[in-house]
């Protein structure tokens, strides 16, 4: 299942991410960005259109889909 994958070294820290699909990005303790553990491939299948407009919103440009699983 290929997931999204953030090249934190480019993100800009908008939370444009975390606001448009919260179950798949979220923000850390120590205030970066990060996927969420355990999300189960369903929920990465349901939310494929929400994660494309998220990737295609982003303002780092930092979001892409990681390698398949
Ligand atoms: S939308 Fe992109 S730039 Fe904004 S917080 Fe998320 S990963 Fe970072």
């Amino acid at each position: 299942m290929r997931k999204p994958v953030i090249d934190i070294s480019e993100c800009v820290l908008c939370d444009i991410c975390v606001e448009m699909c919260p179950d798949i990005f979220i923000k850390n303790q120590a205030g970066y960005i990060e996927i969420a553990d355990n999300v189960p491939d369903t929920v990465y299948q349901s939310l494929e259109d929400d994660i494309n407009d998220v990737i295609k919103t982003c303002r780092g440009d930092c979001i892409s889909w990681g390698e398949e699983t």
